[in-house]
């Protein structure tokens, strides 16, 4: 996998503040002077707070930003404390994350994802499409059907370059474990098989320790990354062993 095109997003979920986007000068740093960065494909998808401070920290660097979520909707309109994939491109970003876990557990189903997706990518913003079981899903051996049904209503009438998937076990977020790696790579193979065109990336407890196991599964196209993405000195970290 030493010279594969990889995606390393960034979720920083609900943290950061203005002071955290002191470190990403390390980051830009490190990626100029990273003998594989064209290799290398990094995405930031901070809090919409800091979407435009960190457009322009980034400015002169490769690394693009993105946003974690979007209301459903490509008009304006009386939807109090949300933001439409329209603003999102408008203070800066270039990407989105929909369907992630957390807001699939606040009540997002399929329909409405499939709804978001359109619309993101009808504003000029390439979608970050997360899909993935839960344990008590995966443990009755429901994973491929989880999967296919997500992929099938998410997609719907959509073929379009600018979706990449995420494949995000549940049960794998912010818990420290990971999927065992055969399983992982007839997973990746299977959304592949289904969706023909689009690239599939891993998210789930990516760490240091793991990314040496992780990177060793030549279909993946990269890592979604929340917890170690916060750290810059973990997620260069994590960049650096991908390509060791
Ligand atoms: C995520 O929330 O998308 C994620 C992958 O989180 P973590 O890396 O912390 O498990």
């Amino acid at each position: 996998m030493t010279n594969k095109y990889m995606y390393f997003i960034a979720n920083w979920k609900m943290f950061g503040g203005l002071n955290t986007l002191n470190s990403l000068h390390k980051v830009v740093k490190f990626l100029k002077n990273f003998k594989k960065n064209r290799f290398v494909k990094l995405v930031y998808c901070p809090p919409n707070t800091l979407i435009r401070p960190m457009t322009k920290k980034l400015k002169d660097s490769r690394i693009e930003v993105g946003a974690q979520n979007c209301h459903e909707s490509d008009t304006y309109g009386a939807f109090t404390g949300f933001v439409n994939s329209k603003m999102l491109k408008n203070v800066g970003a270039n990407y989105v994350i929909i369907g992630h876990s957390e807001n699939r557990l606040n009540g997002e189903n399929d329909k409405l994802i499939n709804h978001k997706i359109k619309n993101a990518l009808k504003s000029g913003l390439k979608v970050i499409f997360c899909i993935g079981e839960t344990l008590s899903q995966k443990r009755k051996k429901n994973t491929k059907k989880i999967l296919n049904r997500q992929i099938k209503i998410g997609l719907k009438n959509i073929r379009n370059n600018n979706v990449i998937i995420a494949y995000e076990p549940v049960w794998a977020i912010g818990s420290g474990l990971i999927p065992k790696l055969e399983e992982l790579s007839d997973i990746i193979n299977y959304i592949k098989n289904l969706t023909k065109k689009y690239k599939v990336l891993y998210g789930g407890s990516v760490n240091t320790k793991n990314i040496l196991e992780l990177r060793s599964i030549n279909n993946i196209d990269g890592f979604l990354i929340g917890g170690a993405s916060q750290d810059s000195k973990k997620f260069i970290d994590i960049i650096k062993k991908t390509y060791i």
